[in-house]
Formats: structure tokens, sequence, C-alpha cells
């Protein structure tokens, strides 16, 4: 309910967060509503890990609304390919800020042009999304987006979690097969008594499918 809603005011919202903006403001020394946003999720993160790709995310939730046509042969796509996005736009951001010598930053939210290039830009960004949905399965987006990489990086100490019970688990592998990120589920809760992976997503399809009801959410 949360992502619908999200998704169905981000034609609006998505003037105040353009991903365009957020190079071109900081490099002028403006944080504007995409630093603010993202911003927003990453400080979340570091409590409650990625529960915003899970269950706020509007491409998230495109995704999900994807499946009928997902590829159902879901591939691991290696970490490194977000972290290197993320560090190739980390790079960007400190070179055109140093470049144009800011010195201090101001807080700007004001709404980007609705214009075609906008319209083109939102647009692109869900069809990019049924993309790699198509191409790669389930969530791929999910596991090439920097954002996701930032929040990774911010939640070693986060506090909510999935938790099992490796005594009870049959070992079916059905979360596993339901996980929305390929997660190594089972050996994870064999090992923690909980999944342990920066890029979980806290997303609950593993909860849901378990047949004996194993995994549950925990805040610790
Ligand atoms: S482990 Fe469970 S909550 Fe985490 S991504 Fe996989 S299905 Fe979602
Ligand atoms: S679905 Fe449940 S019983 Fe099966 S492997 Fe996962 S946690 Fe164990």
């Amino acid at each position: 309910m949360c992502q619908l809603l999200f998704m169905v005011m981000v034609p609006w919202a998505f003037l105040y967060i353009p991903p365009d903006h957020v190079v071109s403001a900081l490099e002028v020394g403006k944080i504007d509503g995409g630093v603010v946003f993202r911003g927003i999720f990453v400080v979340l993160s570091i409590v409650f890990g990625r529960v915003a790709c899970g269950w706020v995310c509007p491409w998230g939730t495109m995704q999900e609304l994807n499946e009928p046509i997902t590829n159902s042969h879901t591939r691991n796509i290696p970490s490194w390919i977000k972290y290197g996005f993320f560090f190739v736009w980390l790079v960007s951001v400190v070179v055109l800020i140093a470049r144009n010598n800011v010195r201090s930053f101001r807080l700007a939210i004001e709404p980007a042009p609705l214009d075609a290039f906008h319209l083109v830009l939102y647009f692109l960004m869900f069809g990019e999304v049924i993309f790699f949905c198509a191409w790669l399965g389930r969530r791929s987006a999910c596991k090439l987006c920097p954002l996701g990489a930032v929040m990774a990086l911010a939640s070693p100490l986060r506090r909510l979690k999935i938790a099992g019970d490796s005594k009870q688990c049959k070992h079916c592998r059905t979360c596993e097969k339901n996980c929305s990120m390929n997660l190594p589920i089972t050996s994870q809760v064999d090992r923690n008594e909980r999944v342990d992976d920066f890029n979980c997503i806290l997303c609950g399809r593993c909860v849901e499918s378990c047949p004996n009801g194993l995994l549950r959410y925990q805040l610790r």
C-alpha cells in the first residue's frame, strides 16, 4: 500500500527529486529535494537497512508489478557493478564541487520544470526497470541501483533483520526461491539465526513463503 501510494505520487514528486538535479544542484552548492529524499533513505538504512527499497521506492513497486513479464531465470548480478556506479557518481560529484570551489551549501527545494526532458526521463526510468526485469529477472534494478549501494554501505549496524530458526528449518529452500534478491537465506540462518546480508531489502517474501512459518522480522 505504502509503495503504491508513493508510486501514484511520483509524477508530481519526481519534479522535486529528479536524478539529474542531484549532481547539478550540488555542483552549485544547493541541497535540493533529490539530495534530501536520497539522504532520508540513507539515514533510514542505518537502523532499518534497505527497507526503503522493499517498501517505499516506486521503482521497487514497478518491479513487483512487472512480475508477469519478469524473466523467471533470475540472475545473480555481481555487487561490484552497483558499487562501481556509485563510485563513479561519487567521484564526479566531488570533482564538480571542488572544481566550482563550493564552500557552503544551502537548502533549495524547488521543482524542476515540467518539460519534455523530465517527462522523457521519468518514462525512461520506468522503461529501464521493465527492461532489466524482463532481461535479468526479479528486482534486477535493485541489484544495480547506486542508491541501494549507499544504503547497503550505511547499514552494517542496522537493527531490523529477518530472523529464522535453524533447528526447525527443513532446508526446502522455498524461501530462497522466492527471495527478491537471490540471497542464500538458509546458510545465513544456519550460521547466525538471521539473514545478515546487507542487500536484504526486508521485503518479506521469504517470511510469507516459508511453509513452516520459521522466518520473521526482528528488531533488536
Ligand atoms: S531475505 Fe527475505 S526479506 Fe530479504 S530480500 Fe530476500 S525475500 Fe526479501
Ligand atoms: S522455506 Fe522455511 S523451512 Fe524451507 S528452507 Fe526456508 S526457512 Fe527453512
